[in-house]
């Protein structure tokens, strides 16, 4: 049954989790696809991007399939929300970053690129300018462990 079918705001906050097979963040989730994982509660999954803006970029999504910020329920981007703070908290500390940048997008047209709500948490740099994340390019899987390692020590 697709996504859209369901009434996903009538839904509890630990849901029977609404997944999309063809989703790479849902295939995350349910550990279908490997990623470097920092966080995890019952509604909040939280793991490296692969395609780092700088070492320590980070996303926050929530485990059920919500598209966007106009899909989302208000309960689960509370939640989502309150982990972003707490792992803006922890990136800051482990990377060493002068500031934090929070990226959400919304839609093809604002960049969105993976079609599951997620957020940026990207580490900063005093003078140091990013480049688009269409140049990004993919890293290692060990170099994310071994800074997910060293981020989740500041858990
Ligand atoms: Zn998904």
């Amino acid at each position: 049954m697709p996504y859209k079918l369901i009434d996903k705001a009538k839904m509890p906050l630990v849901p029977d989790l609404t997944f999309d097979e063809s989703c790479i963040f849902c295939k995350i989730v349910r550990k279908q696809a490997s990623s470097s994982v920092i966080y995890e509660d019952d509604t909040i999954i939280v793991f490296l991007d692969i395609r780092p803006l700088n070492m320590g970029h980070t996303l926050v999504i929530p485990k059920a399939h919500y598209v966007d910020i106009f899909d989302i329920p208000e309960k689960e981007l509370r939640q989502m929300y309150k982990v972003t703070k707490l792992v803006s908290f922890v990136i800051k500390k482990a990377t060493n970053a002068d500031g934090i940048s929070i990226i959400q997008q919304n839609g093809k047209a604002a960049g969105q690129d993976i079609f599951h709500i997620h957020v940026h948490v990207v580490p900063r740099f005093e003078g140091q300018k990013l480049p688009p994340f269409s140049e990004l390019k993919e890293v290692e899987k060990s170099k994310l462990d071994t800074m997910a390692r060293k981020i989740k020590q500041q858990l």
